[in-house]
């Protein structure tokens, strides 16, 4: 009576949502002092100032019927040269207004552009470890999910697996980087034998091949690490940004497609881009979040703290023997269980009241993905947890 595919889809909930209901059940048990949650990514520093003081002047400043009003369906015509502006002066990308098109965060940017490029005679590859919701935004075109296992240990790109990877039915690359679950961020040089890559292959098919770069975590860097600006390197690229994490707004829907000047056929592009957008209803991004981001456009939360929780779990968890990738952003580590079987390691971690994600569905058994978008304090009370996890296995 309805649609098969979408009622087992609606019924499954994600292995992150169930970790999460338990989560919040055992805290109603047990007190949410006991129990060490690090299950979901959902930002832990407040918004900057800057964004109640849009909210507060577009509120006083602002005609409110125009202010809760629809804006055009591509976003507001002044929000969208603000974002234009404030990539080319970061990037110096040279896209302007109408390469801008604004959405409801980089789920709704996925889908819409998934939908705008994709049929079901399509293959899509996706570099695990990956966010498992691509497969849910893939759903509607039918196309198919080719899966491409990493380097070992770096988690960098394979291009050789890449190579293999790659035929003529594949449309579609997704860049995630930095990455989610693995924290991981693709040096220049490997993106950039991607893109040569790709150009070879375009060039072997005849036609294009877009790579979509899934970048909610952009800003979430420490250090010294630089996160390439794709559309510099290789024409046809469809950028999915978010406000999420940036500026901790996961819950107002907020973020932005940039269509690459440079894509194939452009004027296509970016109409598939406004028909998904039609098709899957979105009518428009919210208006009030269209101009509070324009009016924060270079500001970001306080990264200094998910750094600072960085370097202390990272050193805590390795001086105990867990192997860890090394994050050079996001706010994830991606550990390895301390047995073959991570599901199996991850219900031993909640009999210590860890919550940590087996990282199964990101396309990589044998990892647990540990979130520390987290109060400081709760990373401090949760070390002897860990410890005496890793003791089981000694
Ligand atoms: N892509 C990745 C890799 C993510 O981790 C997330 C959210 O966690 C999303 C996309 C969706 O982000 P948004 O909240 O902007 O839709």
């Amino acid at each position: 009576m309805y649609t098969e595919s979408l009622v087992k889809l609606g019924k499954v909930r994600s292995e992150i949502r169930e970790l999460f209901e338990y989560g919040m059940k055992r805290k109603a048990e047990i007190g949410v002092e006991n129990v060490f949650d690090f299950s979901i990514g959902n930002p832990s520093v407040p918004a900057p100032k800057c964004v109640d003081d849009a909210i507060k002047e577009l509120v006083e400043d602002f005609d409110s019927v125009a202010l809760h009003g629809y804006t055009s369906a591509q976003g507001d015509a002044e929000v969208r040269k603000t974002v234009a502006d404030y990539i080319n002066s970061r990037f110096n990308a040279d896209v302007s207004a109408d390469n801008i098109y604004m959405t409801c965060g980089a789920a709704a940017s996925l889908s819409i552009v998934m939908n705008a490029v994709l049929s079901s005679d399509d293959e899509c590859i996706v570099i695990k470890p990956y966010f498992p919701e691509y497969g849910a935004f893939l759903e509607r075109t039918g196309a198919k999910l080719v899966e491409v296992d990493p380097e070992d240990k770096t988690f960098q790109i394979d291009i050789e697996n890449m190579k293999e990877a790659i035929n003529e039915r594949t449309k579609m690359v997704v860049v995630n980087s930095p990455n989610n679950p693995s924290g991981v961020v693709y040096k220049k040089d490997n993106i950039l034998a991607l893109c040569k890559l790709l150009k070879d292959k375009e060039e072997e098919y005849g036609h294009p091949i877009f790579i979509v770069t899934d970048e909610p975590y952009r800003e979430l860097v420490y250090d010294d690490t630089t996160v390439p600006y794709l559309i510099n390197y290789y024409d046809n690229t469809f950028v999915c940004y978010s406000y999420s994490k940036t500026l901790s707004l996961p819950g107002e829907r907020i973020g932005y497609i940039v269509v690459s000047p440079k894509i194939a056929n452009y004027e296509d592009a970016y109409a598939a881009v406004c028909g998904a957008g039609r098709t899957l209803g979105y009518v428009c991004a919210p208006a009030l979040w269209q101009r509070v981001i324009a009016k924060c456009i270079d500001k970001t939360s306080d990264i200094s703290i998910y750094k600072n929780n960085r370097d202390l779990f990272y050193n805590a968890l390795t001086n105990m023997g867990y192997e860890c990738v090394y994050p050079d952003g996001a706010f994830y580590l991606f550990v390895k269980a301390m047995e073959d079987d991570s599901r199996a390691f991850a219900e031993k971690a909640k009999k210590h009241e860890l919550l940590v994600v087996p990282a199964d569905s990101f396309g990589t058994p044998g990892y647990v993905r540990v979130s520390y978008c987290v109060n400081p304090d709760q990373i401090e009370k949760a070390l002897p947890a860990f410890k005496a996890l890793a003791e089981e296995y000694k």
